[in-house]
């Protein structure tokens, strides 16, 4: 496996960073995780901007142009041979000094790996899967801005934790208003009489690019699709649940905190947007101009 840091393509035994770098003493720093599907880095342009935008909220500079980085991408996934798979886009703040002061860190450090993906296992996708709510709050958007994807996960990892003791896969998050917030790391909906519902950007989660293509689908379907403010009990009550993420892309919830969740089976209005979702894929077009 060959790693794209800053320019060079390096082999994997090499492909270190220092032990000064901020990005590990604090995790400090801004990552992207993306799809490749049939040679196509999906919602590129959407990813790429989604990363300038974590840099700029935690005041980082990325040293590149968003189509250098792009560019990039392509080198790592051709040396790789990489034609359905994964990237891991990371800029750390780099090496810097034992204090915090991120502004007396030399560089950002950028690397890229391409790799393969781990999917859920199918049943879960046939059958649903079982999630909890973790008492673990969603850290405040006025803590940490929740639209930046930074490499300081520690508040997602505490609820995984929660949700692996529970024998499940993921953990449903609360916000600091007790509202539904996301999950460790995909993003959450409701269906309701037919209407698809999630949590807005204001309620602590990560602005998700399959939660924007999972909602463009929806209307294009016919469907309402609403960002709404979610009290747990509507979780509850709901008709059908389902997560969208780049690693998950579209999957049913059938089980929360042990309560069956509708039929306790994948309901018709998510079984129809993922039939959506694996139609879009094929002919995702969002590669393009970046701007
Ligand atoms: N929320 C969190 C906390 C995540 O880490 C992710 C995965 N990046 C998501 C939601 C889903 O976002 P996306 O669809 O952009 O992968």
């Amino acid at each position: 496996m060959k790693v794209w840091m800053d320019g060079n393509l390096v082999d994997r035994a090499r492909a270190t960073v220092s032990v000064f770098d901020h990005g590990l003493l604090y995790g400090d720093g801004v990552f992207e995780g993306i799809r490749i599907y049939s040679g196509r880095i999906f919602q590129c342009q959407a990813h790429v901007n989604r990363l300038y935008n974590s840099a700029r909220l935690i005041r980082l500079a990325i040293p590149y142009t968003k189509q250098e980085i792009v560019e990039a991408m392509r080198e790592t996934l051709r040396a790789n041979g990489i034609e359905d798979g994964y990237i891991r886009l990371v800029v750390t703040r780099g090496v810097g000094t034992l204090g915090l002061d991120p502004f007396k860190c030399a560089e950002p450090v950028t690397f890229i790996i391409a790799d393969q993906i781990k999917l859920y296992p199918q049943e879960m996708y046939d059958e649903g899967m079982a999630v909890i709510i973790a008492k673990t709050v969603r850290v405040a958007d006025r803590q940490i801005p929740s639209a930046a994807k930074t490499l300081n996960y520690l508040n997602n990892i505490l609820a995984r934790i929660e949700a692996v003791d529970a024998g499940v896969a993921e953990a449903i998050m609360l916000n600091t208003d007790g509202h539904v917030s996301e999950c460790t790391g995909d993003n959450l909906f409701l269906v309701e009489g037919g209407k698809v519902v999630t949590p807005p950007l204001t309620a602590s989660i990560l602005p998700g690019i399959t939660r924007d293509v999972v909602i463009k689908l929806a209307r294009q379907l016919g469907l309402e699709a609403e960002e709404e403010t979610l009290p747990v009990e509507r979780l509850y009550r709901a008709d059908e649940c389902f997560l969208t993420g780049t690693a998950a892309e579209v999957i049913a919830v059938t089980k929360i905190d042990g309560r069956t969740i509708g039929g306790g089976k994948v309901g018709p209005v998510t079984d129809k947007l993922l039939a959506a979702f694996r139609e879009f894929i094929r002919g995702d077009e969002a590669e393009g101009a970046i701007d």
